[in-house]
């Protein structure tokens, strides 16, 4: 399969990036760049190409890689259209419960993210409980001032 891209240089942060995959804007009469960068997004789409990055660098750092994968790439558009609940950030929080938390190895993953859909239930869960936690002990955190607090009080 021949897929048509339209690789642009972003004029501001200047990474390669397919101008039909992401948002761009036009800077000057040839010139493209991220319309992140170009502060030209809605603060939603703002924040989705921030996680999207995020994501990216992650892979990247993952797999020691110096650019983005295409398969990949691939994968995670495919992820996000197959699955409408998934984000971005819940990707790259999957790949971190499953290497950082879990410590699987990478050796297994054959240089792609095949597991995310095999694991991003267990991953929210997982950081649920962990958020579940921390509201806990923010709590106890509060009980254990109120006693000081009265008796300061007078
Ligand atoms: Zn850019």
């Amino acid at each position: 399969m021949f897929e048509l891209a339209h690789y642009v240089t972003c004029a501001i942060c200047k990474e390669k990036f397919d101008r039909d995959k992401y948002p761009a804007v036009l800077v000057s009469s040839r010139r493209y760049a991220h319309a992140s960068c170009a502060g030209t997004l809605s603060p939603e789409d703002a924040q989705k190409e921030k996680d999207r990055k995020a994501l990216e660098e992650y892979i990247m750092k993952l797999f020691n890689l110096e650019h983005m994968d295409g398969r990949i790439t691939l994968q995670i558009q495919k992820y996000l259209q197959d699955h409408p609940e998934y984000t971005y950030s819940g990707i790259r929080r999957t790949l971190e419960y499953f290497y950082g938390v879990k410590h699987n190895s990478i050796e297994k993953a054959n240089g792609g993210i095949g597991i995310v859909p095999w694991v991003y239930e267990e991953a929210k869960r997982y950081y649920y409980n962990q958020w579940l936690l921390s509201q806990k002990n923010a709590e106890k955190d509060v009980q254990a001032y109120v006693p000081k607090v009265r008796e300061i009080t007078i």
